[in-house]
């Protein structure tokens, strides 16, 4: 199938550059995303990890915001640690951008410090090539997702991944791992809008 679709990812601060070389290994175009114009002609987007405070202020000092606000209410985008962070529900802080596009609850450092970081074994639902080794870098937790929100992938009972019609996140780094699966389904499910299999 020729697909023409491009990529945007996020790299004001964070994980971008492993998210980009993911893309490109599965031959998607990419960009990187640094000012409101470089919206324009992308048809998904993926807000890597970092730091999500750090990551709020580089949005508030820049025009980026309102068009990153405007972008993730109708476009596919795919949120991995800190980029859940941003895209979930962020009532009680202010030092970090709730954007409130999928309708989940999160512990920030849920998982504990850098020193409490860790790798397991997990089960992607959509997945036949199962176990996925995903890594966990100062990780959020999920502790609750609303009917809106499908899961897809949990750890010891607790939801790890999960969407809804556009928006797919992760509470680790899939771009740390050698397995393009996820990368494959966002683009494949999500960009290319190919029939949803979750
Ligand atoms: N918990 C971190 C934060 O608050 C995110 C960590 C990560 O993206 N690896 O931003």
């Amino acid at each position: 199938m020729v697909d023409l679709k491009s990529v945007g990812v996020l790299a004001l601060q964070g994980d971008f550059e492993k998210h980009l070389a993911a893309l490109k290994s599965l031959g998607v175009a990419t960009k990187l995303i640094r000012t409101s114009s470089d919206f324009s002609d992308v048809d998904g987007l993926i807000i890597p990890g970092g730091e999500s405070t750090t990551m709020t202020n580089l949005l508030r000092r820049s025009d980026l915001e309102n068009s990153l606000r405007d972008y993730v209410m109708k476009n596919p985008v795919m949120g991995t640690c800190a980029g859940l962070i941003l895209l979930s529900n962020q009532t009680e802080s202010t030092n970090v951008i709730g954007l409130g596009v999928i309708d989940v609850d999160i512990d920030r450092n849920g998982y504990g410090s850098q020193r409490d970081s860790f790798s397991a074994d997990i089960s992607l639902n959509f997945d036949d090539e199962n176990p996925f080794h995903a890594v966990f870098i100062r990780a959020p937790k999920i502790m609750n997702i609303g009917s809106s929100v499908t899961a897809l992938a949990e750890l010891n009972g607790e939801v790890v991944m999960a969407r809804n019609s556009n928006v797919l996140v992760t509470s680790f780094h899939p771009e740390l791992s050698e397995n393009r699966n996820i990368h494959n389904y966002f683009v494949k499910q999500f960009v290319q809008r190919e029939e949803v299999a979750a």
